[in-house]
């Protein structure tokens, strides 16, 4: 491997000769314009460009033999690389013993953290994670002391100018058993998007609720007025304008409740609930598609007539989209599962159906936003994938959790576990 000083000597040449080149071909071009030099000298001004041009090709050859010699011969070692990559990366890296002390730091990491070298000496790095509720701070510590990985956690901070930033961390074992690498990637901005988004939504939505309001006031203005004297096809057209009014207002609230979960400032409301007279009402909703598509309807309910206190909007969601998604997928003369079992303080609520089912290889990425299985969208039922991203979040705000089983064409079963204060079982 030549040394640097004699690449960096062929690189000047090359650039020499890279002007030498241009100046040359300039100059013939304007002299032969002027008719200031005959044909034979031209050609032969030519010949000079074509050698130029050949010694600029073999020093660019010479050059790249070179470097691949480097790589492939490397006096460079793997730790040479590695840490030339962590100096270099415009990812932020830390290096932290057991305890989370930070040991090692690397340039991008001091600027997102907004210090200096020096301030991270013996610094303990969940000082900079503020918590507010956000992160489980105690299972990231424990996490990490055992050597566990933790994958683009989504974590608040406060860097050592005192600002308030949002940080991806991913944790994992490094060098020797005492050691750990964290990546920090900013997603401040990312953050501030979705808040700004969620804030949209929040207006948009309420500000469309007086709207929608004043129309169903007066559709229902409109069929006192007309109530004996309407035909048979305007009570069918008012029922349908009614029931799609009602439904609009359904979402706008849906909506409304998930900004309001994304944005942290969604104020639970906790109503005594008869389980059965509410799912009754739930499955109503649902009940002319079932008609439609025939599908045979299974009910359990364990102990009937069970009252809880719940917010009963968060319940609203989570049981109407799980229906909603079991009447979609599944097919004609299918069988629908709706149950319910209060066993204590603990409510498991199941949807199960024998649809069109859900690839296994899927199945971790159902409840982000947006998400919609292969087999779904080439059914070509209509759909947004926010649905079950919205009972993920409202499983969450109540304390609960929620599993999923499935397979392609083996059909669906959503199992969903909550916490709840028994009035009466
Ligand atoms: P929408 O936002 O209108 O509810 P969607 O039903 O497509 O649209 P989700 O409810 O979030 O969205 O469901 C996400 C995806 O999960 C669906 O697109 C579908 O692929 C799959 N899925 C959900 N429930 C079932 C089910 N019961 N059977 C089969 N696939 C399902
Ligand atoms: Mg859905």
């Amino acid at each position: 491997m030549p040394s640097t000083r004699k690449v960096r000597v062929y690189r000047f040449i090359e650039k020499t000769a890279l002007a030498v080149f241009v100046v040359w071909s300039g100059g013939l071009a304007v002299l032969f314009a002027l008719d200031r030099i005959a044909g034979h000298e031209l050609l032969a001004g030519i010949g000079v460009d074509i050698f130029i041009l050949l010694l600029i090709l073999v020093i660019q050859q010479t050059i790249d033999s070179w470097l691949v010699m480097s790589f492939s011969q490397s006096d460079l070692t793997q730790k040479d690389v590695f840490e030339s990559l962590y100096e270099r990366s415009p990812v932020g890296y830390l290096t932290l013993d057991t305890k989370g002390r930070v040991v090692n730091v690397n340039p991008s990491a001091v600027n997102l953290l907004q210090g200096s070298m020096d301030s991270f000496a013996g610094v303990n790095f969940y000082n900079f994670i503020k918590d507010e509720g956000e992160v489980d701070l105690e299972v990231l510590e424990r996490k990490v002391e055992a050597g566990l990985t933790v994958n683009d956690m989504e974590v608040p901070m406060e860097t050592i100018a005192g600002n308030y930033i949002w940080v991806m961390v991913s944790v994992s074992p490094y060098r020797n058993s005492g050691e750990r690498l964290v990546s920090l990637i900013d997603i401040t901005e990312k953050k501030n998007i979705d808040t700004a988004k969620s804030e949209f939504v929040a207006l948009a939505t309420h500000q469309l609720r007086t709207p929608i309001a004043a129309i169903r006031w007066n559709v229902e203005l409109l069929e006192r007025s007309l109530k004996t004297i309407k035909t048979e096809s305007q009570t069918r057209y008012l029922a349908k304008i009614e029931r799609n009014v009602l439904r609009m207002i359904n979402l706008i609230n849906d909506f409304l409740s998930v900004s309001k979960l994304e944005m942290g400032t969604y104020a639970a409301e906790a109503v005594s609930l008869d389980l059965s007279e509410f799912f009754e009402s739930v499955v109503d909703e649902f009940v002319e598609k079932i008609n439609e598509k025939q599908i045979a309807l299974d009910r359990h309910e364990v102990p009937a007539h069970a009252v809880i206190n719940t917010d009963s909007r968060l319940i609203h969601i989570i049981v109407s989209n799980l229906m909603s998604n079991a009447v979609k997928y599944s097919k004609t003369n299918g069988q629908l599962t709706f149950s319910y079992q209060l066993s204590g303080s603990s409510l498991q609520i199941v949807v199960a159906d024998d649809g069109i089912g859900i690839p296994e290889g899927e199945l971790d990425k159902l409840f982000t936003k947006f998400y919609r299985a292969s087999n779904a969208q080439s059914h070509q039922t209509e759909g947004t994938g926010l649905g079950l991203y919205i009972v993920k979040q409202s499983v969450e705000q109540l304390g609960g959790g929620i599993t999923v089983q499935s397979g392609e064409d083996k059909g669906a079963r959503f199992v969903v576990t909550l916490p709840v204060s028994v009035v009466s079982a």
